[in-house]
């Protein structure tokens, strides 16, 4: 008989017991390989996979300080957004927020998954940045939605002192406009 049900069935007495602390107990011996622990996928940054992350096709209001994503923004990104929103709202545009602040974990998760997708890391940082330079994760980039408020927010986002930043991303702004009033020259991609 496998030793491993023992263990299990000794957990749950200990469990049920009310326990605080399980300790782990090794099988004295086993003539079955146990199998081993599912490795990490993300790697030691891995504390937080899933801070900041909003489910595909979802969005949110601006307003809306539930969310970590929107709550852990830079307080000025975050103002600077809400009267840019309301300004929109005012010619029947409604401004949503895709993405916003994201933990270092979930931000090495969506790097690693790029790096998967694209087959290296210098072609995924094209697309994603690496948790050492990602504005989310420090709470000074959103990701804005539909298409008519990126497309708004690109013509109207100056007095707001928001730019988009990469080409290639018309839904990403920061707020970069400088003592003239400008913004930055487009970067063609989040690696450029
Ligand atoms: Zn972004």
């Amino acid at each position: 008989m496998s030793p491993v049900p023992r263990v299990l069935t000794v957990l749950s007495a200990m469990l049920a017991a009310g326990c605080a602390t399980v300790v782990p107990i090794e099988p004295v011996s086993t003539t079955e390989p146990t199998s081993p622990p599912a490795p990490l996928t993300i790697g030691p940054a891995a504390i937080d996979t899933y801070g900041g992350w909003i489910p595909d096709g979802q969005t949110l209001s601006p307003f809306d300080m539930s969310n970590p994503a929107i709550a852990n923004l830079d307080p000025a990104l975050l103002t600077a957004v809400q009267n840019a929103a309301r300004a929109a709202a005012d010619q029947g545009i409604d401004v949503r927020i895709n993405s916003g602040w994201r933990s270092t974990g979930f931000q090495q998760r969506l790097f690693d998954d790029a790096v998967r997708t694209y087959g290296s890391a210098d072609i995924a940082r094209q697309f994603v940045a690496s948790p050492e330079v990602s504005k989310h994760v420090v709470g000074q980039a959103v990701d804005i939605a539909p298409v008519d408020a990126d497309k708004w927010l690109i013509r109207n986002g100056i007095p707001f002192g928001l730019c988009q930043i990469y080409a290639n991303e018309i839904w990403h702004f920061e707020l970069a406009v400088d003592s003239q009033g400008n913004c930055p020259p487009l970067r063609p991609n989040a690696a450029g």
